[in-house]
């Protein structure tokens, strides 16, 4: 495929925006070679500027759960926004997309919108730290919350350590009251809980980890972490930000059947508009301003056309729960696939999958968290997204996301992916 528009349009970007990006990963830093650039999207596929046609695992990683330019969004946002764009005030529209979002999700009685989900998730635990008066909070390597302060911290030696920050602007005094564990490792959560008596507010954590690849939760982690937490009065909070409105209509909570007691979203709630949010039940909510003391704000909060977006999404997945099962069949399918080709081609490799989320590892052991997810062969998977680029199908560009499957998808775009990576896979 031709991508000679794509790369004049990356040279003028780099000029004005720092690595021609507004979010790294973006930049096609771990695969090398230089992003393409996106004209329109339809259902499944996306056409670039330069005419290709690609099948999209991305999916604006999630949000397009029910493919792109889904009519009733698209629908919703331009009739919203012949009715103004932005107000600062109240709006009905965000007490009916928090009715249905309450009434779809498991253990929460109110909601609060924001506008992405690094900033629910940083609201959830400045609200989890006033909650409970303390100050720590336990997070898993390889998960990602979002770009705040908090979350872009390190193991430093050992993880019973405190956290060293991973980017330069992140501060020691920030830092120091992070902790990191190691996900599926619950007695490494205990270590770092026995090490700071009565001084963790909370341990956030994505019950499926969709940032490592797709890692799911083994051996009852997520309902061992609910004792621990309810044993040492910890809040629990699921980052739902990926699993959110899409493992199931309840998110992780239904799913594993395990309750949180805050639980952040974003992507799909938007329907592809920028929204997050964060969830509890009241007596947690309570304490937001203006109710309560925690303060948390935002000018674009609720904005009509993200919440049209979003309730023109959420309403089309309440009212076909159907939706859930058939994204799940549809990944298995796919992971069926890939799984019989990578393997009669001999390429080492490990499939990981829930729902209607799954990853490739280029590795035979098993990935179970962030040091297991790293060992896959980096050079094999450079070599499998560009080829696989190169027949039309797009992957993320990073061995550490998750690919996220579209209702729009139909079994002959499966079929066609499966047999790119047979292509492909005779290659690597
Ligand atoms: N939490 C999780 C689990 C995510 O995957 C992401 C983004 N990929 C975020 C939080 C941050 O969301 P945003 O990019 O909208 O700030």
């Amino acid at each position: 495929m031709i991508y000679k528009r794509s790369s004049a349009l990356f040279a003028e970007a780099e000029k004005v925006i720092p690595g021609g990006v507004n979010s790294p990963v973006r930049a096609f830093k771990g695969v090398g070679g230089t992003p393409i650039f996106v004209k329109e999207a339809k259902g499944a596929y996306l056409f670039d500027e330069d005419g290709n046609k690609l099948i999209d695992y991305i999916n604006s990683w999630g949000p397009m759960i029910l493919g792109h330019a889904y009519q009733p969004v698209v629908d919703a946002v331009v009739e919203k926004a012949k009715k103004g764009t932005s107000f600062g005030m109240p709006t009905e529209i965000e007490t009916e997309i928090a009715e249905l979002a309450v009434s779809m999700v498991p253990n929460i009685d109110k909601i609060r919108f924001v506008n992405s989900g690094t900033e629910a998730c940083m609201s959830a635990v400045r609200l989890a730290r006033g909650f409970t008066g303390k100050d720590k909070i336990i997070k898993f390597a390889g998960c990602y919350h979002g770009h705040s302060d908090s979350f872009l911290i390190q193991a430093g030696s050992g993880a019973s350590t405190f956290g060293t920050p991973n980017s330069p602007g992140v501060t020691q005094g920030t830092a120091k009251d992070t902790l990191l564990a190691n996900y599926n490792d619950i007695d490494n959560v205990k270590e770092l809980i026995a090490a700071n008596p009565d001084e963790i507010a909370c341990i956030i954590i994505e019950p499926v980890a969709g940032n490592m690849g797709c890692v799911p939760p083994q051996n009852d982690f997520l309902q061992k972490l609910r004792t621990v937490c309810d044993e040492n009065n910890i809040l629990l909070i699921f980052d739902e930000v990926m699993t959110g409105f899409r493992l199931a209509k309840g998110g992780a909570q239904e799913l594993f059947g395990i309750k949180a007691d805050i639980v952040c979203f974003g992507k799909v709630i938007g329907g592809g508009l920028p929204v997050g949010a964060f969830a509890a039940r009241n007596e947690i909510m309570n304490h937001l301003a203006p109710l309560g003391p925690v303060y948390q704000a935002g000018t674009l909060s609720g904005n009509p056309l993200a919440m049209a977006a979003g309730l023109a999404m959420l309403t089309a997945l309440n009212a076909e729960p159907e939706i859930f099962n058939r994204l799940a069949e549809k990944t298995e399918y796919l992971h069926k696939g890939i799984a019989k080709v990578l393997t009669d081609n001999e390429i080492t490799h490990t499939i990981n999958r829930v729902g209607s989320m799954i990853s490739v590892h280029f590795d035979e052991a098993e990935v179970v968290d962030f040091t297991t997810a790293a060992n896959g062969n980096n050079d094999t998977f450079k070599k499998f997204f560009h080829g696989l680029l190169n027949e039309g199908v797009y992957i993320a560009p990073s061995a550490f996301e998750t690919w996220f499957i579209t209702d729009a998808l139909s079994y002959e775009d499966l079929d066609f992916t499966i047999n790119a990576v047979n292509k492909v896979a005779k290659t690597l």
